[in-house]
């Protein structure tokens, strides 16, 4: 029998059909399209997925289920979706009805972070262990936590938001409407402000502090590759990051004393010198036998953590 991953993104649809052990066998992609509300989502993943069938000469018997992940609000039970505003979805979406009534297979849904968890749990980094939290560091902080083999939800839904933690009481403004959440200094567009924050303070010779007082384009990459040929400022900021992300991991570990906190998104790329940075201030902070009972790690699946961690609904299967 067969699984199938669908991780549903404002640009692209990522499919693949999986072993049962979490093997991808086939894998691709279509164009998400948001136009008229996003009404053309649902019925495009349909028709995608029953042209795949056919053109391998698969079957819906072949199939244990569907598994799909989303931005937006998920209800999981009812298998509906609202507030994805990168899909234009603000109205309720019937998702698992529609897929189930054109596909005729089992389908499962998760919102995106959670499902990701999953993966990592599943294939990556958690090594299939049973208490596993991910935290992703894209445009935003993301995260997922499966405890004792099961993703937490939460009374409303809201468990896991990892990325709301306050980290710096008063600190910068929110999304959210709070101030100091981990997301503000911990994300991609996170870690800039806090470089250009600083950058009015720091007197010493820097290229980073030159290309952000020149008014050059300054990413998160530039300031963990300026860290990383040693500039003195750009050691600073990451330093701060390092902070602010050990911290919200030790408070996590202490609560929750996971096999591992797993570190994914596009911040991650900064690879081991982030993770050692990560570890140092997580090991200061965190209970003496979270310290050394916890691991922090890295994320290993990158783009394919979406739909492993879909199929991995359909093998749950209980939200
Ligand atoms: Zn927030």
């Amino acid at each position: 029998m067969n699984l199938m991953g669908i991780d549903l993104g404002g640009t692209t649809v990522k499919f693949a059909i999986l072993a049962e052990d979490g093997e991808i066998q086939q894998k691709w992609s279509i164009e998400t399209d948001i136009k008229d509300a996003g009404k053309n989502i649902v019925p495009n993943i349909i028709e995608s997925i029953n042209h795949r069938l056919n053109l391998y000469g698969l079957s819906t018997r072949d199939f244990l289920g569907i598994g799909m992940g989303s931005p937006g609000s998920v209800d999981c039970t009812k298998g509906t979706v609202i507030g994805a505003y990168n899909l234009n979805w603000s109205t309720l979406q019937p998702v698992k009805e529609m897929i189930e009534a054109r596909t005729n297979i089992p389908f499962y849904i998760d919102n995106d972070a959670n499902v990701a968890a999953l993966g990592e749990q599943w294939k990556g980094a958690g090594e299939g262990d049973n208490n596993v939290t991910f935290i992703t560091l894209g445009t935003g902080v993301g995260g997922g936590i499966i405890a004792e083999g099961k993703l937490v939800h939460g009374t409303a839904g809201s468990g896991g938001e990892i990325g709301h933690i306050v980290v710096e009481p008063d600190g910068y403004r929110c999304t959210c409407g709070n101030q100091g959440c981990l997301e503000t200094v911990a994300s991609a567009t996170g870690v800039v402000r806090l470089a250009r924050d600083m950058s009015e303070r720091f007197s010493g010779k820097s290229h980073l502090k030159f290309l952000i007082d020149d008014g050059q384009e300054v990413t998160a990459k530039t300031v963990f590759d300026e860290a990383k040929l040693g500039d003195p400022f750009a050691l600073n900021v990451v330093d701060k990051f390092y902070y602010y992300l050990g911290l919200a991991c030790s408070n996590i570990a202490n609560i929750l004393n996971p096999e591992a906190i797993v570190i994914g998104g596009g911040v991650s790329a900064a690879g081991d010198m982030l993770l050692k940075g990560v570890e140092e201030y997580f090991f200061k902070f965190a209970f003496p036998q979270v310290r050394t009972s916890t691991k922090i790690k890295l994320a290993r699946l990158g783009n394919d953590a979406g739909v492993i961690g879909a199929a991995s609904l359909v093998r749950v299967q209980k939200c």
